[in-house]
């Protein structure tokens, strides 16, 4: 039985690719940072605050896993500004942490680890040319994508020095689960409650910004896939296809039944991020030629699928 360890197995994306592993026969442990968290059922849990405590080492050491899947971090860009010191420790130093202790497992010979790491479009900043791919300059405009785009570069100098270490450069990925810290989720929580008269108005920030969005569990799957892969690499991973905030604003208002989307939105300059890339929008030619793999639910599905979620939520 193939034993697999996931960081942030409590998160998005930990869920779904819990479930995948699970439903694949593996034996599935997690990270969490305390006992509120709700970890999926099946998967053994290892209480370990990241962002205080150094013991990840000992952790790896004592489950020896087959794949490590990198997914814990402070997650959300604005709040990234908040804490930049937090955002350096959990999505950068950990990483080092973690690599540095498969690297002496992998040296004394007691294990060779695949290790996986959730990379984000984030370390591209604001590019200049479109579609991003694993080739395009690294070159972060905020703290999370400054932190990420040390991982990626600590990925890449642990996989020459033999390690079996992949960074998976995620876009951004989208579910019912996604918290409401995410605009989507943000947008259709709000557009269902606005269909059914329990809220007036919604406050967002960038309307112009484009995202490439993809289905979270394709992106699960991904990282899976990159794992299973006998030559660890950097994959780019997004659909190719990018709309603006506004386009997913009037889709899930005419989903959720709202007619007069104009009219319930205002902009909060509050809201508003520096650095804020204009346009993301990924080139995964290189996944789907080496992994096989391709998206499997387009924007429109994306957005039926959270709008009917958060709908059946309130009913
Ligand atoms: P991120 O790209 O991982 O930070 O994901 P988000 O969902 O937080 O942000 C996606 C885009 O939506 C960014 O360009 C934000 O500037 C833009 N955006 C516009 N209004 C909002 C808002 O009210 N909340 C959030 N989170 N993002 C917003």
């Amino acid at each position: 039985m193939k034993r697999a360890l996931i960081t942030g197995v409590t998160g998005q994306d930990g869920s779904y690719l819990a479930e995948l592993l699970l439903a694949r026969g593996y034996e599935v442990h997690g990270v969490t940072r305390d006992a509120d968290e709700v970890v999926t059922e099946g998967v053994t849990a290892h209480e370990l605050d990241l962002a205080t405590d150094s013991s990840i080492a000992e952790l790896i050491a004592s489950v020896e896993p087959n794949e490590i899947y990198n997914l814990a971090a402070l997650s959300s860009v604005y709040q990234s500004w908040q804490n930049p010191t937090l955002t350096a420790r959990l999505n950068g130093a950990v990483v080092a942490e973690m690599l540095a202790a498969v690297k002496l497992l992998h040296d004394r010979g007691d294990v060779d680890i695949r290790f996986v790491q959730a990379s984000s479009a984030e370390i591209f900043g604001a590019p200049t040319v479109a579609p991003q791919n694993e080739e395009t300059v690294v070159r972060p405009t905020s703290p999370y994508g400054a932190a990420k785009a040390y991982a990626h570069g600590l990925v890449g100098a642990y996989r020459t020095a033999g390690v079996a270490a992949s960074s998976v450069i995620l876009y951004n990925h989208e579910s019912p689960r996604r918290p409401e810290t995410f605009v989507t989720r943000k947008i259709t929580a709000a557009a269902a409650r606005i269909s059914k008269g329990l809220q007036e108005t919604l406050e967002l920030g960038n309307l112009d910004a484009q995202r490439d969005w993809g289905w979270a569990p394709d992106y699960a799957n991904a990282l899976f896939l990159a794992a299973q892969h006998s030559e660890a690499d950097d994959f780019v991973v997004a659909t190719g296809v990018s709309h603006s905030v506004r386009d997913f604003v009037e889709a899930a208002f005419v989903r959720a039944g709202v007619a007069d989307w104009r009219e319930r939105v205002q902009v909060a300059d509050s809201l508003l991020r520096s650095g804020d890339a204009p346009v993301q929008m990924g080139d995964a030619s290189k996944a789907r030629r080496v992994l096989g793999w391709s998206p499997t639910v387009d924007f429109d599905e994306i957005v039926a699928a959270m709008v009917d979620h958060d709908l059946a939520l309130l009913s």
